[in-house]
């Protein structure tokens, strides 16, 4: 396969734009190749500039869950944009989206738009801490939820493939205040509540890690977390950005039947346009300004572009056997992929959950960051690299999901796994 122009451009880039890229997972340092550039995306498929074609797994990181330039997102910003791009007033779409959201998401009584999953989880723990009058948050080790300050603490995705602790620009006052639980590990969380009494105002987790490769939870220890939250007063915050209409229509939540205080949301509700949002029980967001003392703010928070965006999303998500068609392309993918990776026991994990799932390059069952990271990423790299020049577009990192969407086909999925049977055979 030819690169030229990626590797022209991202030359070009790297004189304008630290590392030549505008997120860090984008910069494919860690698979030792250079970024390939996108120039369109159709379904299940996306195009670089060299002409190469490829069946896409990242899904731009989730949203495309039914492929790319879908027909119906296109149709809804053509119409929007031709209204004006926005208003920072209110617009009808606002009060339209929210009752979409809250359809699918019952724990929602009340929802507040925002521009990325990143403002959400930012926002929701400032929202805990004003309601609950406490300082302190936990979060787990691995899972991710955005680049403020807070979250920066044994973080996934981008944290762990390229950051370190030292001189990152994150102080030691604002670390301090986010304590570090083991996922999977109930009793990591009880020592935290024992040492820090009546200080917790929130649990943040992905519900299901996507962040450090997919990573599942014990229903029980969801449960466990659930009633030690509401014992405590503390509140319990699913940040269901990569989860939310995906693992099941209502998420995570839905799936595995816990109801959080509160929920973030991102990616798919924005149909590929910049969107987050987050929401939950009405008392809890009575405290947001203007109703209450928490402020929270945003220009182009519903934006009527993305909520146009978003609201076709979630009207072609809530036709019916859309899940279904969705869980059943996911299995077929899964079963095959789960075949193949059987072969090498000794190498190699495969965790699912639905449309999501990580090939773990590590002898150790994977069920927190510590299994994770126990990957051999040199070997992650070499499979990247093939499987690339087999047209299969994986994350450039062994710490991020793998997305099927609505939009594969049964070739573009046989292609895939064609191709990753070679693959690895040639690696072991
Ligand atoms: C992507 C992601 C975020 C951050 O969303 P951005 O839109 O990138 O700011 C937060 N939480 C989870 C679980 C994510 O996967």
């Amino acid at each position: 396969m030819i690169f030229d122009r990626s590797k022209a451009l991202f030359a070009e880039a790297c004189k304008h734009i630290p590392g030549g890229v505008n997120s860090p997972v984008r910069a494919f340092k860690s698979v030792g190749m250079t970024p390939i550039y996108i120039q369109h995306g159709k379904a299940g498929h996306i195009f670089d500039v060299d002409g190469n074609e490829y069946v896409d797994f990242i899904s731009s990181w989730g949203p495309h869950i039914l492929g790319h330039a879908h027909p119906a997102m296109i149709e809804a910003v053509k119409t929007a944009v031709e209204r004006g791009t926005g208003f920072g007033a209110c617009v009808e779409q606002e009060i339209e989206m929210a009752q979409k959201i809250k359809a699918f998401f019952p724990s929602m009584d009340m929802v507040r738009m925002v521009n990325s999953g990143t403002e959400a989880t930012m926002s929701a723990v400032r929202l805990a801490r004003g309601y609950t009058e406490r300082n302190l948050i936990i979060k787990f080790d691995g899972c991710y939820h955005g680049h403020s300050d807070g979250f920066l603490v044994q973080a996934g995705s981008g944290v762990q493939t390229f950051s370190s602790v030292q001189n990152n620009g994150v102080t030691k006052n604002i670390v301090s205040e986010t304590l570090v639980a083991e996922f999977n590990n109930i009793e990591s969380v009880r020592t935290l509540f024992e040492k820090y009494p009546g200080q917790i105002a929130a649990v943040i987790l992905e519900p299901v890690m996507g962040n450090m490769g997919v990573i599942l939870p014990d229903v029980a220890f969801l449960q466990q977390l659930r009633d030690l939250c509401t014992l405590q007063g503390t509140i319990l915050i699913f940040d269901e950005v990569i989860t939310g209409f995906r693992l099941s229509k209502g998420g995570a939540q839905e799936y595995y039947g816990i109801t959080p205080d509160l929920t973030c949301l991102g990616k798919i509700i924005g149909g590929g346009l910049p969107v987050g949002a987050f929401g939950g029980r009405q008392e809890i967001m009575d405290v947001l300004s203007p109703n209450g003392a928490v402020y929270q703010a945003g220009t182009l928070s519903g934006n009527p572009l993305a909520l146009a965006a978003g609201c076709a999303m979630l009207d072609e998500l809530a036709k019916s056997g859309t899940y279904e068609a969705l869980e059943q392309k996911a299995r077929y993918f899964s079963d095959k992929v789960s075949a193949i990776v059987a072969k090498y026991p000794d190498h190699l994990r495969y965790n699912v959950s639905g449309t999501l799932s990580t090939i773990f390059f590590t002898s150790k069952d994977v069920n927190n960051a510590d299994d994770a990271r126990s990957c051999d990423t040199e070997r992650y790299a070499r499979y990247f690299r093939k499987m690339i020049e087999e047209g299969i577009y994986l994350p450039p990192s062994q710490f991020e999901a793998i997305f099927v969407s609505g939009a594969h086909t049964e070739e573009d999925l046989d292609r895939a796994v064609t191709a990753l049977d070679k693959t690895l055979a040639s690696l072991f």
